[in-house]
């Protein structure tokens, strides 16, 4: 009996309440229809919930999560992987 592969489950790091409060105040966080937490991408500007699936998890960060959205980061990161994109955009 073999488990199929699982994909990382998403995660929603938990920011400290102070960080939350500040940004909340200040714009860099939104609360959606939903009532979830999301927060603007650094380089595209486009917001995307606050979570490990939009976002990488970065330890050192303070709310835990990247500051670009993953495909930004991707982009930035190894843009030969998207040609296409990168023909576009230049
Ligand atoms: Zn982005």
């Amino acid at each position: 009996m073999s488990e199929p592969i699982q994909k990382q489950p998403r995660f929603c790091p938990i920011p400290p309440p102070h960080i939350r409060a500040l940004r909340l105040a200040n714009g860099r966080y939104r609360i959606n229809e939903c009532g979830d937490l999301e927060k603007p991408c650094g380089a595209c500007h486009e917001w995307w919930p606050a979570d490990t699936e939009f976002y990488f998890g970065e330890r050192n960060a303070p709310d835990g999560l990247s500051s670009a959205c993953r495909a930004c980061y991707l982009l930035r990161r190894y843009p030969e992987r998207f040609p296409e994109v990168m023909g576009v955009a230049a």
